[in-house]
């Protein structure tokens, strides 16, 4: 069978491929540990469970809306006043199955052949497929590590031409951690109110902020901004909801409609009793949000500081999200590794510890741990990679 095109040039997931082969060795009795995990390892909350269940016995198992339940909408416009202060209407509001689909949808409606999207590097690896699959081109910057692998204003002002229609913003960033400061946020938003460039913000790590930084959405920053960015969020890491896939856009009113008449042709709507047990996220208790974020911090103090005694890895303290980034080209060079990829897959092979090498988000000096899984096993993750790394010294 002949494929199209567009599917022909797609890259797999590269986070996909090491946590298969991790899978295949725990099948065959190996004791491997696995941080390539990106999503919370903690249970969906009760209560959610339990409004998800009672929904179902009400018989809210039928279509809803393309673009969600109203009384989703609402209780995320109610998110976002309380929040950030920005002021949402419904018909500026579209529920997703997950933060992937609002994305793909955005892109899907916002880009012509050949229209340009800026993607920071390192980069979450979906963003690129996407925007190659709406007949866009990415056009990549790089996040320089000693600017904590965050794009400057200049750096976009310098990236930009006729064909630019968006740029995406990840804050807290998958994979670095890193947060953009208030600041920085607005030097950038200032060069897309001058180019007429569109804001795409994924904000679906806000929630997990550590420390004494602070989150700041782009939309907050001005009326003039709120009106040229789309906001993407959602509930799989904030309320551990991966599975539930249930995400959402904010943003101009004639991008929503579009996204929305989309999904009425390819999602018809997300999961009913998934926007139940989302509206009980939001209008619940916020304390297993505040739990899990305390759990993720304590994890994250204890691990970064064995992480960093490791020879050859040089990591910035993540602020935010649940992945440590290491720049361990060093460490790789050493040990007598021609690159990190291959660093990355003797650690599975002979350590039994998979990791995803930063090659897939744009980084091939780095890997990325997630700090999702117990504080034991990160333990003994870590004392595992440096007597490799020890051994091969
Ligand atoms: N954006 C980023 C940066 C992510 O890391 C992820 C999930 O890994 C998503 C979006 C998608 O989230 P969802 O599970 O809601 O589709």
């Amino acid at each position: 069978m002949r494929l199209a095109e567009r599917v022909k040039a797609l890259t797999p997931s590269s986070t996909l491929a090491i946590t298969a082969k991790a899978k295949e060795m725990k099948a065959a009795g190996i004791d491997v540990i696995g941080l390539g995990a990106g999503e919370p390892d903690f249970n969906t909350p009760q209560h959610i469970i339990e409004a998800a269940i009672e929904a179902m016995k009400q018989g809210h198992t039928k279509y809803t809306p393309s673009g969600g339940l109203p009384a989703l909408k609402d209780a995320i416009i109610d998110k976002f006043k309380t929040d950030q202060g920005l002021e949402y209407k419904r018909n500026e509001i579209i529920v997703t199955t997950g933060a992937k689909h609002a994305l793909y949808t955005l892109f899907q409606v916002l880009l012509d052949e050949g229209d340009e999207v800026i993607i920071p590097i390192p980069y979450w690896v979906s963003y690129p497929e996407q925007v190659k699959l709406a007949g866009g081109e990415p056009i990549y910057l790089e996040g320089k590590e000693v600017n904590e692998y965050k794009i400057t204003a200049e750096q976009l002002r310098g990236a930009v031409t006729t064909k630019t229609k968006a740029v995406i913003i990840n804050s807290p960033s998958n994979p670095t951690g890193m947060l953009y400061s208030k600041q920085e946020l607005e030097e950038i938003a200032n060069v897309c109110l001058e180019n007429n460039i569109l804001i795409v913000s994924d904000e679906i790590y806000e929630k997990l902020i550590y420390g004494q930084h602070k989150h700041t959405s782009i939309a907050e920053l001005s009326p003039q901004i709120k009106e040229q960015t789309i906001v993407i969020n959602g509930v799989s890491k904030s309320h551990s909801m991966t599975g539930w896939r249930i995400g959402y856009a904010a943003g101009s009113q004639t991008v929503i409609k579009a996204m929305t008449d989309l999904a009425s042709h390819s999602t018809s709507n997300p999961t009913t009793v998934s926007q139940y047990g989302a509206i009980a996220a939001y209008k619940g208790t916020q304390d297993p949000v505040e739990e899990m974020r305390t759990a993720f911090e304590e994890r994250l103090n204890i691990i970064y500081d064995q992480l960093v005694k490791i020879p050859g890895f040089n990591c910035l303290k993540p602020q935010g999200a649940f992945y440590l980034f290491p720049n361990v080209k060093e460490a790789a060079m050493k040990t007598g590794f021609s690159d990190v990829d291959e660093f990355a897959k003797a650690l599975l092979e002979e350590a039994n510890v998979a990791v995803i090498p930063g090659s897939g988000f744009g980084s091939p000096d780095n890997i990325r741990l997630s700090y999702a899984t117990s504080l034991d096993l990160l333990e003994s993750a870590v004392n595992r990679i440096d007597e490799f790394v020890q051994s091969k010294l």
